[in-house]
């Protein structure tokens, strides 16, 4: 069975056909890094690293751009005021490069902790204001934008009169218009969808860089469009992201590729789907989004344990990456049980040698389906829980043969190597599953919940010799304590 992959834009499942036979071009938008990454983020970045692994296993040279987004991203769909990077450094009183350098290093830091392969190329929107502004020109010299005062917005109803606005989304210009509220009179756009290109800063404006229609700073969507061109071309495989992301990034996105070159920029659209905490999307901005390092130290109220790294990311594997997945403190706990028995089976089948014996055909064809099942699963619109299902059906077999009920050499050689193969490929090289922190990160959570817990025994009896000296000792090792509201502690690596 061929790859299949979910089209957004056409809604349906398409069999993958590169546009050069071999190679695959993908881009994928990334962090907006003026605070740290969330599970949510953290979910989409797991999926396409799955989808980035599963092309190479493919034997296809794929070439994956994951932008940065370091300048432009408005706080509100104003087109006007601060962006978030100079908000956060002006309250920080930081340059606002160095609130992008913090975040963009814990960002490759939860990354790497998650088993994540970077990305070929990671280009930041501020290291392509020059193409940005090309792009923007073009708009305008096609026709497609207009400039007021400084700020030079797309014309939505312009380019509507030509071509579909909106079919990402599979929405017309009459519904998209009810959904926006009125001009309110300070608006100086023609029309309400009508967005930014390019933005006119004030004085004060913390980024901003000369262009022809004045200082300014580029809107949002437009670097996407500009670094996709620059890295994939005109027309590229795959373009992918959060759900979130299609109604407007993504649709801006199409629209301002077809202004400029007449040509829609991906093949495939894909899109994740949310990971949501009681129902509820996870966001920055609701402020219910769990944090990658409240998980691995166990710091947060909705949290009974610590959990470890793989444990969430094989957490994400159990659900196809269009499904809607639900955070739980008890769907953690299911999931680390069903690692450690599916790693254990693992292990134990590195380590196992071939014995002839007398051939079962029936257990045979049994295995060699399961195995076979991986590619079909993973065919089918990348589905990693149908994956799973067919490991854990292997599970009792592995698990039989460790009890002695059944013997390996009941299968033929070919299946037996081909089982220990597949479990390889796919637990490790494709679902990106490591070992080595699994029991570690978990033991040290368990020792720091104990320390803890002997820190506030000392500070009750008022036996502060005690308690400094835990915090200190612990400091120079570089474990941070940190004492919270109501006699609370958390502790974090000091990175
Ligand atoms: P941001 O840093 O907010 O620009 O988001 C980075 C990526 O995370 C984008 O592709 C978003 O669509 C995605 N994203 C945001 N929230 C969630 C969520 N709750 N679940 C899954 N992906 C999300
Ligand atoms: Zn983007």
């Amino acid at each position: 069975m061929p790859l299949e992959i979910y089209n957004t834009l056409t809604r349906k499942k398409e069999i993958f056909t590169p546009l050069v036979p071999g190679y695959v071009g993908m881009y994928v938008c990334g962090p907006t890094v003026y605070s740290d990454v969330h599970l949510g983020n953290c979910r989409t970045f797991i999926s396409f690293d799955i989808i980035y692994r599963y092309l190479r296993y493919l034997q296809y040279k794929v070439r994956y751009v994951r932008n940065i987004t370091d300048a432009g991203h408005l706080e509100g769909d104003r087109d006007e005021g601060d962006d978030k990077f100079s908000k956060k450094a002006r309250l920080e009183q930081l340059e606002p490069m160095e609130i992008v350098q913090r975040y963009t290093l814990g960002f490759h830091e939860v990354m790497q902790l998650f088993n994540n392969v970077p990305p070929t190329i990671e280009p930041t929107a501020t290291g392509h204001i020059s193409e940005q502004i090309l792009l923007t020109e073009k708009i305008l010299a096609n026709g497609y934008a207009y400039e007021i005062n400084g700020t030079v917005y797309f014309d939505v109803e312009k380019y509507s009169r030509e071509k579909p606005y909106g079919i990402l989304t599979n929405r017309k210009l009459e519904d998209l218009l009810e959904g926006t509220r009125d001009l309110d009179g300070q608006d100086e756009k023609k029309s309400r969808l009508d967005f930014a290109l390019w933005i006119k800063a004030k004085p004060e404006h913390l980024m901003q860089w000369p262009s022809p229609w004045g200082m300014g700073f580029p809107g949002w969507h437009i670097e996407c469009s500009a670094m996709s061109n620059k890295y994939l071309g005109k027309r590229f495989d795959l373009h992918g992201g959060g759900m979130d992301l299609a109604a407007t990034h993504h649709t801006n996105e199409i629209a301002q590729n077809e202004a400029c070159f007449n040509e829609s920029p991906a093949q495939i659209w894909m899109h994740t789907n949310m990971l949501t905490v009681n129902g509820t999307r996870m966001s920055k901005s609701l402020g219910n989004g769990f944090l990658p390092h409240e998980l691995f130290t166990g710091n947060h109220p909705m949290l009974n344990k610590a959990y470890s790294p793989m444990t969430v990311r094989f957490f994400m594997l159990q659900t196809q990456y269009r499904s809607t997945l639900d955070f739980s403190n008890e769907a953690l706990q299911a999931s680390e049980k069903g690692l450690k028995r599916l790693w254990e089976a693992y292990q134990f089948l590195q380590k196992l040698q071939y014995e002839k014996g007398e051939a079962d055909a029936e257990l045979n064809e049994k295995v060699l389906k399961l195995i076979n099942d991986f590619d079909t699963s993973m065919n089918d619109d990348f589905n990693t829980a149908k994956v799973l299902a067919s490991m854990f059906e292997l599970v009792p077999v592995i698990n039989s043969i460790k009890d002695g009920l059944i013997k390996t050499g009941e299968m033929l050689e070919s299946t037996f190597i081909l089982l220990g193969k597949k479990f390889k490929d796919y637990l490790e090289d494709i679902f990106g599953l490591k070992n080595s922190d699994e029991i570690n990160d978990g033991k040290l959570a368990e020792v720091m919940h104990l320390l803890i817990d002997i820190r506030k025994e000392a500070k009750t009896k008022k036996d502060f010799a005690t308690s400094d000296k835990i915090r200190n000792q612990l400091n120079e090792i570089g474990i941070l304590l940190k004492d919270e509201k109501g006699g609370e502690m958390s502790w974090g690596l000091d990175v």
